[in-house]
């Protein structure tokens, strides 16, 4: 830290993002990826959209909302776009979160939002998850804080029915939920829809798991018409151009190539399964996911060990240093060819520590 550091931020610890190793070519199920290129849509629109590299992009993203809008059934005004939802969640804690306005959210979840809550100067909860790894309902009604939910839960995979979802937000009226929905295209039920009906949820998504755009950064938050005003109150104090034109032709690429993403997401789901199987015939327990990736633990080895031997064969996962998650490891779902090679890696692994 130089001298000049502002001591606002003196005791921040910025979120520490998963490796992406230069050094050798690894097999890469450490940070939830799409194991598959964008649909090549994306490509050729980028391609003719660099010609408008010399101009401000559209800070409106107008064709990347009229296509989103048909998609989702929203309107115009329900949408923003982000550089990443990760963006749009800042905008959120920057928006909705103050003293009168703690955040609230899981002990186990999403990294990032600790980091985003001591950014903006947020107090905040962490609401312990049931023995299960479950979020409990009951414990997020009427705690009168602006809540944040993953769901799918990161790194767990456990899904939350939308019937909690709505009881949650029924009785926090005077609250902001945040449904963080980075993973929902590989399980659940989307609350989208709820966002007619309820003027205090905001909806995230993003294109960086199931849409294969993790390196383009476009995410966006559904909501009705005033939360988007506020949204966009905040970008407009930032960066109007915070998706640029690039990304936008990349985005619309995608969203008018839905079959080849329901087509990937779908042998995601079904290499899901084999991995979950494999994982359990080796003897780890492992909940059920309905995400891109597994949250997987061996009764004897700790998610560190296992993250080792796993590297050191060339394949990359998850380990977590938090007490309560330690011994578990959080497993990308790759192509088949991937999902088996971890599955021979994790065969080795268990046999000669038996
Ligand atoms: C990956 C992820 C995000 C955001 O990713 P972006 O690449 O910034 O869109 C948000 N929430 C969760 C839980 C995630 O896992």
């Amino acid at each position: 830290m130089s001298r000049f550091f502002s001591s606002k931020y003196s005791a921040l610890t910025p979120y520490t993002p998963g490796e992406q190793p230069k050094e050798r070519k690894f097999i890469k199920l450490n940070t939830n990826e799409n194991p598959y290129p964008p649909s090549s849509l994306s490509a050729e629109f980028v391609q003719k959209a660099s010609q408008n590299l010399n101009l401000y992009c559209d800070i409106a993203c107008s064709a990347l909302t009229a296509r989103l809008c048909e998609l989702y059934g929203v309107d115009a005004d329900e949408v923003i776009f982000t550089n990443g939802s990760d963006e749009a969640l800042n905008f959120a804690f920057m928006a909705f979160c103050d003293a009168d306005h703690p955040a609230a959210f899981a002990d186990i979840t999403y990294g990032f939002y600790p980091v985003f809550a001591a950014l903006n100067g947020v107090p905040y909860n962490e609401i312990p998850l049931a023995d299960d790894m479950s979020i409990r309902a009951e414990d997020y009604l009427g705690i009168n804080k602006t809540i944040f939910i993953a769901n799918p839960n990161a790194p767990t995979g456990r899904v939350l029915p939308l019937s909690d979802i709505e009881r949650i937000l029924r009785s926090n009226p005077d609250n902001i939920v945040v449904v963080d929905e980075a993973y929902i295209d590989f399980g659940g039920e989307s609350a989208v829809p709820l966002i007619k009906e309820y003027e205090n949820l905001i909806v995230t998504q993003t294109f960086s798991k199931s849409r294969s755009l993790a390196g383009g950064r476009l995410g966006m938050a559904i909501a009705c018409p005033a939360l988007i005003r506020d949204l966009n109150t905040i970008k407009f104090s930032t960066n109007p151009y915070n998706v640029n034109g690039l990304t936008q032709a990349a985005g619309l690429g995608c969203l008018t190539d839905e079959e080849y993403t329901r087509a990937n997401i779908a042998e995601i789901v079904r290499c899901r399964s084999v991995l979950t199987e494999g994982l359990r015939v080796n003897g780890f327990t492992v909940i059920d996911s309905a995400a891109n990736f597994v949250f997987a633990k061996h009764p004897c080895l700790t998610g560190e060990y296992v993250y080792s031997a796993l590297r050191e064969r060339g394949i990359l996962v998850r380990y977590f240093t938090l007490e309560r998650i330690k011994d578990y490891n959080r497993i990308t779902v790759g192509t088949a060819d991937e999902v088996a090679a971890v599955l021979t890696a994790i065969k080795e692994i268990t046999e000669e520590t038996a």
